[in-house]
C-alpha cells in the first residue's frame, strides 16, 4: 500500500533520540492527534519520559512499556517541583546515558520553561533538541471555531500570561486598545483584575471574549461573553481544567462558524461547541 510506505519513509528519516541526550518537546494541548511525528517516535525510543501535569495520559501511554515515567509537574499556585531539581534530574539522566524525553503540554517554549531548561542543558554540556508542539492558545481557538487571524479584523495576535510572579505587570488596557486579540494563559485567577483594568482604561465593555477549558479533549467547554461578563464566565468553568481566555473581535466569528458546524460534525468531533 502506498500511504503506509510513504509514512514509513518519513518516520525512518526522522532524527533519533540518542543515548545521553534530552529532547525538550511539546505534547500539544491534549488531543493525541495533535502530537507531532517526531514526538511520537521519541516516545517509542525514550528510556525516561519526564513530563508535566498537563500531558494527556493517552499520550504518556504511548511511551515504551519499560520506560521510566517521571512526573515533574508545575501548576500555578500548587505545590510544584522546583525548577532546579527538574533540570538537575534531566542532566543526571542524560549523564547516566539515558535517552531522555522532557515532555510538556502544548509547546515547550510557550510559557513552558523550555527556554530555561535548554539553557541549563547547554551549560551542562548535555546534547539537546527543542521540538515544538501545538500551543494551547492556538489549538484552543481552532477547537472553539475562533480563527486566530481574520483579514480585515486583526493583523497581530498577543499571547500573554496572566500569571508571572517574576514578570512585571502588563498594561492590559493599552494592549486591548491596540484592537488585536489577546490570548491569555494561566489567567483563571487574574481574569477579574485584568478585565477591571481594561474597563477602567476605556476598553469597550461589549468587546467579544471567550474562555475555552480543556481544549481539544472530550471535556472541552467553551463559553463566550462580552468583556464585562468575562470574569463570571471564567469562574463558571470547572476549576480543575486548564483554560485559555481570548479577548477580541475574532471571537464574533465563532457564531457564524458554529451555525455551519453540523455539516462538519462527523469529521471534527472536538471542533463542536460544548
Ligand atoms: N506550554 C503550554 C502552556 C503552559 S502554561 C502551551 O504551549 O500550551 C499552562 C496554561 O496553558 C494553562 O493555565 C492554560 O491556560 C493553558 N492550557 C494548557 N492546556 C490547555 C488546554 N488543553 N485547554 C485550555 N488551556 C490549556
Amino acid at each position: 500500500m502506498k500511504a503506509p510506505d510513504a509514512l514509513r519513509a518519513v518516520l525512518r528519516d526522522l532524527p533519533r533520540l540518542e543515548p545521553g541526550s534530552v529532547w525538550l518537546a511539546g505534547a500539544g494541548p491534549g488531543d493525541p492527534g495533535l502530537l507531532t511525528l517526531s514526538v511520537l517516535t521519541a516516545l517509542s525510543q525514550a528510556d525516561a519520559v519526564v513530563h508535566d501535569a498537563l500531558v494527556d495520559p493517552r499520550i504518556l501511554a504511548l511511551a515504551r512499556a519499560d520506560a521510566g515515567l517521571v512526573f515533574a509537574g508545575k501548576r500555578g499556585g500548587r505545590p510544584s517541583a522546583v525548577q532546579d531539581d527538574i533540570t538537575d534530574r534531566l542532566v543526571a539522566l542524560a549523564r547516566a546515558g539515558a535517552r531522555v524525553l522532557r515532555l510538556k503540554g502544548g509547546d515547550p517554549c510557550v510559557f513552558g520553561r523550555g527556554g530555561e531548561e535548554a539553557v541549563a542543558l547547554a551549560r551542562a554540556g548535555v546534547p539537546f533538541r527543542l521540538l515544538p508542539g501545538v500551543t494551547a492558545g492556538l489549538a484552543g481557538l481552532a477547537a472553539a471555531a475562533i480563527p486566530a487571524t481574520l483579514r480585515g479584523i486583526n493583523q497581530a495576535i498577543v499571547l500573554a500570561t496572566g500569571h508571572d510572579p517574576e514578570g512585571g505587570d502588563l498594561d492590559w488596557a493599552g494592549l486591548a486598545r491596540l484592537d488585536q486579540p489577546i490570548v491569555l494563559y494561566m489567567a483563571r485567577r487574574s481574569a477579574g483584575a485584568i478585565v477591571r483594568e481594561m474597563l477602567a482604561g476605556g476598553v469597550d465593555p461589549g468587546l467579544p471574549a471567550a474562555v475555552i477549558a480543556a481544549a481539544t479533549t472530550s471535556r472541552q467547554r467553551v463559553a463566550t461573553a462580552p468583556l464585562r461578563d468575562l470574569a463570571a464566565a471564567v469562574a463558571a468553568m470547572p476549576e480543575a481544567e486548564p483554560a485559555i481566555i481570548v479577548i477580541g473581535r475574532i471571537v464574533a466569528a465563532r457564531e457564524e462558524l458554529t451555525a455551519l458546524l453540523p455539516v462538519a460534525r462527523e469529521r471534527l468531533a472536538w471542533l463542536l461547541p460544548a
